[in-house]
């Protein structure tokens, strides 16, 4: 048996639901208060990946952020994978996206120097009110060099194991 050890991290502004999706996706619950705190803790998940190999997941969350800031190298180090998250009904947390991208693509990288594989996501999307279309998601995604995009809530558990598979999957494929 394998185990492997990968660093992730969950960025994106204030309120866009964070927390809450690491919370869902590690203790399967939905409005435990919870945060953490940079650079001292992170949440921990094993993934039974297959009959060889287990995958143990460091999450690490950016706590009381409200607005985009540019983070240090010290917490991107050793990463190998990034959730960059909005929340569907907020055009400022969605435009927010391109700076956290290109933080992480001046100091998140691989060894080999190329940038960490990244996934957007549309968290809160069993509001109603959408402030930005999936066409419009859609383009920014591939202009801004994320490897897919989804939708996602918290709230409905709906694409949080999905997401992180996903990423865990590219995280092999590079
Ligand atoms: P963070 O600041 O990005 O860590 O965001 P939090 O996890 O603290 O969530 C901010 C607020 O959004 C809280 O009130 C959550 O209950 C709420 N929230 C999180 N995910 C969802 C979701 O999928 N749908 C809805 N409607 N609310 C959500």
């Amino acid at each position: 048996m394998t185990e492997h050890l990968l660093k992730i991290l969950i960025v994106g502004d204030g309120n866009v639901g964070k927390s809450s999706f690491v919370n869902r996706y590690v203790s399967g619950q939905f409005n435990r208060t919870y945060k953490m705190t940079v650079g001292v803790d992170f949440a921990v998940k094993l993934l039974n990946w297959s009959d060889e190999e287990k995958v143990r997941l460091q999450l690490w969350d950016i706590a009381g952020q409200e607005r985009f800031i540019s983070m240090t190298r010290i917490y991107y180090k050793g990463a190998v994978g990034c959730i960059v998250m909005f929340d569907i009904s907020s055009s400022s947390s969605f435009l927010s996206c391109r700076l956290w991208k290109q933080d992480l693509d001046h100091k998140a990288m691989l060894p080999n120097g190329d940038p960490i594989p990244c996934i957007l996501v549309a968290n809160k999307c069993d509001l109603a009110e959408r402030a930005v279309s999936a066409d419009t998601i859609d383009r920014f995604s591939r202009d801004n060099g994320f490897f897919t995009w989804m939708e996602a809530s918290v709230k409905e558990n709906k694409n949080i194991g999905e997401a992180m598979r996903r990423l865990v999957q590219e995280i092999f494929s590079v």
